[in-house]
C-alpha cells in the first residue's frame, strides 16, 4: 500500500507538494516543526497512488513516497 510521509524537520510550509498532489490529499499540519512552520501532511493514505509529483516538487527533500 502507498504512503506518503513529510519529515517535518526539512519542510518550510512552501505548498508546492499541496498543488502537485493529484489526488489533493496533502494538507498543512495544524501543529508547527522547529522553523515554525506548518508543515505538509498526507491526510488520506489510502488514496494516494505513489505517482511521486509531490516527492519530485518538495525543493527540501522532506517528502518518502513508498509503495
Ligand atoms: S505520491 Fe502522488 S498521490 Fe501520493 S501524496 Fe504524493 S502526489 Fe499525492
Ligand atoms: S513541498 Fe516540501 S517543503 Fe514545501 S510544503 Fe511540501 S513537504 Fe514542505
Amino acid at each position: 500500500m502507498p504512503k506518503m510521509t513529510v519529515d517535518p524537520y526539512y519542510c518550510k510550509g512552501c505548498g508546492l507538494c499541496i498543488k502537485a498532489c493529484p489526488k489533493k490529499i496533502i494538507r498543512f499540519s495544524e501543529e508547527i516543526n522547529a522553523k515554525g512552520y506548518h508543515y505538509a501532511e498526507c491526510f488520506d493514505q489510502d488514496s494516494c497512488i505513489a505517482c511521486k509529483l509531490c516527492y519530485v516538487t518538495c525543493p527540501d527533500v522532506a517528502i518518502t513516497v513508498e509503495k
